[in-house]
């Protein structure tokens, strides 16, 4: 027997789409993109969509009580949408489907999807439907999300060049830190906020998918290192990272030195960030980060670059400290 724990999240995922993939055609409409991006992509007649789902388990995403029910709510539509604003897409409706304890809090569940409507609203979305099921281990949240790709324009994970930037938006890092604010008891409300409060990059994405010179994009859920090595490894290249270039801001600099955390680390491997990062061509680069800064609140900066020396990600020229977030991480794998 192998057990999930010594396969790994990605190669059991691996697995799963041999067997779904036998088949690429349904009921003659046509399925453009399969398992392996952020969103699977459909075709029927003119119209592109996007489709993609994101499942949370109580006290392995979230722990109720230590946080409002809305804020959870807030953060699951978040990290669904998210895969949409990955690959530039228009986010259109999304289904909640929950499993809950019997003595669960009717006044919590209200809470909770009040905040989901909330961030539905904020990306353009309507929560159309789901379905509610007992849970006997605690609550258990699937939200599935549609949207479309206008003109049949979408970015995917696949089509990094060698020589290519890494750039990406935001300031990842933050959203961990929140994490380890709260487990900590530590005061840090922005931070926090950084963590419950994600905004999927709706109009970025749609932005990076227009311009030339992006040639992949991915969003971070499971940390930097981890979702950039998705878009080496669909490229066959590797990414070089330069620490210098991974750059804090002062208040995630100042959190992490008051509390003995290294900053970089967090910005690399620091999960559930829901920025987004993308390889940009290096000719039209450096116009882009500028457009792309003078267009939004959120800036972009690189990181590193696109390589053929070797495969996989290294940061400053070794394998990172941390690989950032997989599901079925065992102590010694
Ligand atoms: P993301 O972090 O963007 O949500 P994941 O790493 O969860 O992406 O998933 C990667 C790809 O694998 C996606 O295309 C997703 O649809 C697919 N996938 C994940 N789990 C399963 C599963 N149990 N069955 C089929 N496809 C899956
Ligand atoms: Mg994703």
């Amino acid at each position: 027997m192998t057990t999930l724990g010594e396969l790994g999240e990605f190669d059991f995922i691996e697995r799963v789409s041999r067997i779904f993939s036998k088949s690429s055609q349904s009921n003659n409409v046509e399925i453009v993109e399969g398992i392996g991006d952020d969103c699977a992509v459909v075709r029927i007649g003119d119209s592109t969509l996007l489709v993609s789902c994101d499942l949370s388990v109580e006290g392995v995403h979230f722990r109720f009580g230590k946080v409002g029910a809305a804020d959870i709510g807030w953060k699951v539509v978040a990290a669904a949408l998210s895969d949409i604003a990955a690959m530039g897409g228009v986010p259109v409706c999304a289904l909640m489907s929950l499993g809950a304890p019997v003595d669960t809090d009717v006044d919590d569940l209200e809470a909770m999807a009040e905040g989901m409507h909330a961030s539905a609203a904020a990306c353009g979305a309507v929560i159309v439907g789901g379905d509610t099921t007992r849970s006997d281990t605690g609550l258990i949240i699937d939200v599935s999300v549609i949207g479309t790709a206008p003109d049949g324009n979408y970015l995917t994970r696949k089509g990094a060049r060698v020589g290519d930037l890494l750039v990406a938006t935001g300031a990842p890092g933050r959203s961990a830190a929140g994490l380890i604010a709260q487990e900590r008891g530590i005061d840090a409300p922005e931070l926090l906020h950084a963590h419950y409060h994600p905004e999927p990059r709706i109009a970025e994405g749609q932005w990076l998918c227009a311009r030339d010179g992006v040639h992949a994009m991915i969003d971070v859920s499971d940390g930097v290192v981890q979702d950039a090595g998705h878009l080496a490894a669909l490229a066959d290249l590797g990414i070089e990272i330069d620490s210098a270039k991974v750059e804090p801001d002062s208040e995630l600099a100042a959190f992490c030195d008051a509390h003995a955390l290294s900053a970089r680390e967090l910005m690399l491997a620091g999960g559930e960030a829901y920025e987004l990062l993308f390889a940009l061509d290096p000719e039209s680069g450096a116009d882009t980060v500028v457009a792309f800064n003078e267009a939004f609140d959120v800036s972009a900066s690189e990181l590193g670059r696109f390589t053929d020396a070797f495969e996989g990600v290294r940061v400053d020229g070794e394998p990172p400290a941390s690989k950032g977030f997989e599901h079925f991480a065992t102590e010694d794998s």
